[in-house]
């Protein structure tokens, strides 16, 4: 909930405009303000003042608790121009909140965290848990001095700037990506410390005693199974102790559990249901007849009988890690010390598997060139990804929205196979990659030759992006009011013969066509055949729509006739869109009626 606390008669006003904006997601606090403050930091995630941020300062100073349970508090002035992030900026989402606030009130958003204006994803909002020196190596980071990454494998993260590298100088702070525990907080500048699981130092070490520790951070990926089995009535601090023994035994971090995964049977069994919930994780469950078709090292007989699987917790592992590895085989909670009342039968089970890296794959449609016709989630997909995949021109056209350190792998016109493969690799090795296209990614683009190379080991997202045909219709009037069909005139890879067909089917059935890659330099043929196909169904007077180069400089359009289409104004970079036989020109507008019975 967000608490809204005004002083004045101008802020109540902007906080019900607020208020009548979110409806069912504020909760406005009355009275006076100290206390209304006091009450709204209390009981909600968020806060937005219409106060003074002097006033909120000293109003909230006394209730701060910390980053982690703080909410995040926006102050906006009663002229409502401005809407502050003024705490909370990353945990308490007060920078979003303030972009929030900003589009409903018509302020400016004002955040000041550095990692937010300098473009670079503070190591806290990439979505992963993070320990160790986090203000240090952030600030590192913000300098654009060297940082050593040590990372275990690569995950999907977004770009990290280039100051980030595997091949930093010793000393330099570290940032690690590691479900491993091991390494101490504060690592040696590659000092003989033979504990760090990080790579051994190359060169002599620059200090003379050593050198002093460097200031370390690790984000922990959220890589680890924990399979988990029990007997009726296990309890859960059982449970809880066989998990962290498993896990710490192994050199694994519980900040990289994902999740704890059992047989259906136990989906509610209170050990494992409380076991969960303490360490902040989901539990899933499989049922038997899945985890009996698990191979796993250790099968017995005793869950056999119980619940119908040779295992629980390494084949329940294993199946909520398609393609990892099992890390830690089935232990029983008596091998932990002091876990089990002397003399009594072990009641769990735990096994741990870490899950195979998945990459992601979006799939981004630019939309058709100018900027406020790419979508909020096409730049948000671009600012998630570590390497952007294009043509580059289309890389080019979005090279400013990308953050620092985003890798770009361009190539030219007609690479399409290898940019398809090249984005599918790349994700497949793990990383987040960005496949972007002009229009929509999925219309004559590249969508199909990446999906028809990838396989069920990565994750692909797809953002729609504004398509030449919408695009061109909305400059041109309403062309597409009535059922109406897009055909490409390339015979680069389709037949003619198959074009021909599909133009005089879409001639035949009354249908408006959009004709996409129409006519370039060396291929002049095609059009006025088409054209003249659908002239044969049609009345010489049938509007056509020609756009070129839609919202793009040197845009140009016109509505004509099919008799008297300049087919010259053509070229690679406009779509050509002919009305069916209701198309009417109405003010210089192409406008086809929704049907018959519309108009009556
Ligand atoms: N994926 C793109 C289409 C790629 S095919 C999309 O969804 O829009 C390339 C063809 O699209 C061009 O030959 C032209 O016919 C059309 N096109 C793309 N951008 C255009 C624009 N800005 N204005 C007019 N036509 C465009």
């Amino acid at each position: 909930m967000i608490g809204i606390v005004a002083a004045t008669a101008a802020g109540r006003r902007a906080a019900a405009d607020l208020a009548a904006a979110w409806p069912g997601r504020t909760a406005v606090y009355d009275g006076p303000v100290a206390e209304a403050v006091r009450r709204a930091f209390a009981e909600c995630g968020q806060l937005v003042c219409f106060l003074a941020t002097g006033a909120t300062v000293r109003l909230v100073a006394p209730l701060l608790a910390g980053k982690a349970e703080d909410p995040g508090v926006v102050c906006v002035d009663e002229a409502r121009r401005f809407a502050v992030a003024l705490l909370g900026g990353h945990a308490g989402g007060a920078n979003a909140l303030a972009a929030e606030v900003a589009d409903v009130l018509g302020a400016q958003p004002v955040v000041t965290t550095a990692t937010d204006a300098a473009g670079i994803p503070g190591l806290d909002a990439l979505g992963l848990p993070v320990e160790g020196d986090v203000a240090a190596v952030t600030r590192a980071v913000l300098d654009g001095s060297p940082v050593r990454l040590d990372a275990d494998r690569t995950r999907p993260l977004p770009a990290l700037p280039p100051c980030v590298r595997a091949d930093a100088p010793a000393g330099s702070p570290v940032l690690r990506i590691s479900d491993r525990t091991g390494g101490p907080d504060r690592a040696t500048g590659g000092g003989p410390d033979g504990a760090s699981d990080g790579p051994p130092a190359g060169g002599p070490d620059g200090g003379p005693d050593g050198g002093a520790a460097a200031p370390a951070a690790v984000l922990r990926p959220a890589s680890l199974v924990v399979g988990v089995g029990a007997s009726r009535g296990a309890p859960a601090a059982e449970v809880l102790a066989l998990v962290r023994a498993a896990l710490a035994d192994a050199g694994l971090s519980a900040a990289s559990v994902a999740e704890l995964s059992t047989v259906d049977a136990k989906a509610d069994e209170p050990g494992l249901v409380e076991a969960a919930r303490t360490l902040g994780v989901p539990l899933t469950t499989h049922p038997a007849g899945v985890l009996a078709a698990v191979p796993v090292p250790n099968p017995s007989a005793a869950p056999l009988a119980a619940v119908g699987t040779p295992s629980v917790a390494e084949a329940a592992a294993l199946a909520s890690a398609p393609g990892g590895e099992l890390l830690v085989p089935k232990r029983l909670s008596t091998s932990v010390p002091g876990a089990v009342p002397d003399g009594r039968a072990a009641m769990c089970t735990a096994a741990v598997a870490r899950r195979a890296v998945r990459g992601r794959l979006a799939l981004v449609g630019l939309g058709p060139g100018a900027r406020d016709l790419l979508t909020p989630r096409a730049r948000a997909e671009l600012r998630r990804a570590s390497v952007v995949v294009g043509l580059d021109q289309y890389v080019d056209q979005v090279r400013d929205l990308l953050r620092p350190g985003t890798r770009t792998e361009e190539s030219g016109l007609g690479a399409e196979e290898e940019r398809a493969r090249t984005a599918v690799r790349l994700a497949r090795e793990g990383l987040a990659v960005a496949l972007v296209g002009s229009g929509d990614a999925g219309v004559y683009a590249m969508a199909s030759p990446a999906l028809a190379e990838a396989g069920e080991d990565i994750d692909v997202v797809g953002v729609p992006g504004v398509t030449a045909a919408l695009a061109a219709a909305a400059l041109l009037g309403a062309p597409l009011g009535h059922d109406h069909v897009a055909i490409s005139l390339s015979d680069l890879h389709t037949p003619w013969e198959v074009i021909e067909r599909r133009v005089r089917a879409a001639a035949e059935s009354d249908l408006v066509v959009t004709f996409y890659n129409p006519r370039s330099r060396g291929r002049d043929r095609q059009l006025p055949a088409a054209l003249g196909i659908l002239a044969a169904h049609r009345a010489p007077g049938t509007p056509v729509g020609v756009a070129r180069a839609v919202s793009r400089p040197g845009e140009w359009h016109t509505v004509t006739t099919l008799a008297d289409v300049d087919v010259t104004t053509v070229d690679m970079t406009t779509v050509v869109t002919v009305g069916n036989t209701a198309t009417r020109r109405v003010a210089g507008r192409m406008v086809t009626p929704r049907g018959y019975r519309w108009q009556q």
